[in-house]
């Protein structure tokens, strides 16, 4: 079945050209960075859809699939529009997503809303929307969504937002009977909210359970584990209240390839689990397929990204390490001083040469933790080397600051050697629009 895209630390169509540099999608990088300035994101728009793909391909042979985009990985309006022409609703968890997504021209009935803690003015803006589903996380929204619903006359679709007691880490998992975590409701939890739903709650109409097991998945036991807890569920609601659920949404999560160590599965081979554990269960109890939804995000958006930046000062500590900084860091990618994540990087204006030194790529912000990359290898930099840094396509610019009063980067799209701005560069005027200097401080 081949490989899918998230198998892949580099976008697809990453090469050196004849100039010797690196290029993804027919652009230059260093073209690019001097075009567009640095720091800058760079979405390749053939990886992307070439993921997109992969799941409509791995999930073609079962009909009730419904595949949806976690939006919290990257969320811009091209990136919307591109996702959805290929055919993918969306997740959403607030409404700045919800507002892109709907603005991108996106058809209502293919958004669900998700958080475990969604504003009045969140659910309200869902229903006037027309959303599709709202996976309800907890007690207070199912009586707070209730109560808009009928205050508008209207029905909403909703799941069951629920703790499976499954937790994966990035190459183990541990299940357990009731989870410690802030979303959802725990498993004890579900017939105290299904009576609610039943006798009080007549505003809304409940399609299914929804679980998320975890991120930057690599286990494939874990979605079995998920399908057969979530049918199990769902069979004995029905025996105990008579309630049918013909929906089950198995979140995201499959993990990418930030480095050469790590592993992630195909997306074949996560639908294959997935589809034959299904068919098993409802042929082992005889009941009928149930609808899936799906909603990954970091494994559809990583790959295609690389954030270029610029080599400027270097520090050698005596008998230490030796520090090259950039001209980005936390601001832009918050996650190795977040969670200790790894990145690979290559120098794009000299990918080949081979005068390897082991250099500690660090940040411009005030933190000491702003470090990009520990210790990488790679060929002895000068100020103004061009740094191309991997799969930064998730939870890079979602999680972008102004830390130190930095303007955010910009996004280009590239694609068969076009490139098109997606986010323009923030400009100083940027940082000061919202600053409210009151009258009084300027009387004296
Ligand atoms: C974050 C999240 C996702 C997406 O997770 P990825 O690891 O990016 O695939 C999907 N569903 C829910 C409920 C989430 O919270």
């Amino acid at each position: 079945m081949g490989k899918s895209a998230n198998q892949y630390l580099k976008p697809l169509t990453t090469e050196i050209n004849a100039n010797g540099n690196l290029s993804v999608g027919g652009c230059d990088l260093v073209d690019l960075a001097k075009t567009y300035k640095t720091p800058l994101y760079i979405i390749d728009e053939f990886t992307l859809r070439e993921v997109c793909k992969n799941y409509k391909d791995a999930f073609s042979k079962y009909e009730k699939i419904n595949l949806m985009y976690a939006s919290k990985a990257l969320c811009t309006s091209a990136i919307t529009t591109i996702i959805a022409g290929e055919g993918f609703g969306f997740d959403v968890v607030s409404g700045g997503e919800l507002f892109t997504v709907y603005n991108s021209g996106v058809d209502m009935k293919r958004v669900l809303f998700n958080g475990n803690n969604k504003t009045y003015e969140e659910l309200e803006m869902a229903i006037n929307y027309g959303i599709g589903r709202i996976s309800v996380d907890n007690f207070s929204e199912l009586k707070l969504l209730n109560d808009i619903a009928k205050q508008k006359n209207k029905v909403a679709d909703i799941l069951l937002r629920i703790t499976p007691g499954i937790e994966c880490h990035t190459h183990e998992y541990i299940q357990t009977g009731h989870l410690d975590s802030k979303f959802g409701f725990d498993m004890s939890q579900i017939d105290e909210a299904l009576i609610l739903i039943k006798n009080k709650y007549k505003n809304l109409n409940l399609k299914g359970l929804h679980a998320h097991t975890g991120s930057q998945i690599f286990e494939l036991k874990v979605y079995q584990d998920e399908v057969e807890i979530l049918i199990k569920e769902i069979l004995r609601i029905k025996a105990k209240y008579d309630i049918d659920i013909s929906e089950i949404n198995l979140g995201g999560g499959l993990g990418v390839k930030y480095t050469d160590s790590d592993n992630p599965p195909s997306v074949f081979d996560v639908s294959e689990i997935i589809i034959n554990t299904i068919k098993n269960m409802c042929e082992k109890y005889n009941v009928d397929y149930p609808k899936i939804y799906l909603e990954p995000g970091r494994s559809i958006i990583s790959t295609s990204g690389v954030t270029l930046y610029t080599v400027g000062s270097q520090k050698q500590v005596p008998n230490g390490k030796k520090y090259v900084a950039v001209d980005g860091g936390m601001a832009d990618n918050p996650r190795p001083s977040l969670y200790q994540a790894e990145y690979v990087a290559q120098v794009a204006n000299k990918p080949n040469e081979r005068n390897y030194e082991k250099v500690t790529i660090a940040g411009r912000y005030c933190e000491s933790g702003d470090i990009l990359i520990k210790d990488i290898d790679l060929p002895k930099l000068e100020e103004g080397d061009v740094i191309c840094v991997y799969n930064t396509g998730s939870y890079n610019y979602s999680m972008a600051s102004n830390y130190n009063r930095t303007q955010k980067s910009a996004m280009v799209l590239v694609n068969s050697g076009l490139s098109d701005i997606i986010v323009n560069r923030e400009t100083l005027d940027d940082l000061i629009r919202y600053d409210v200097i009151p009258s009084r401080l300027k009387e004296c």
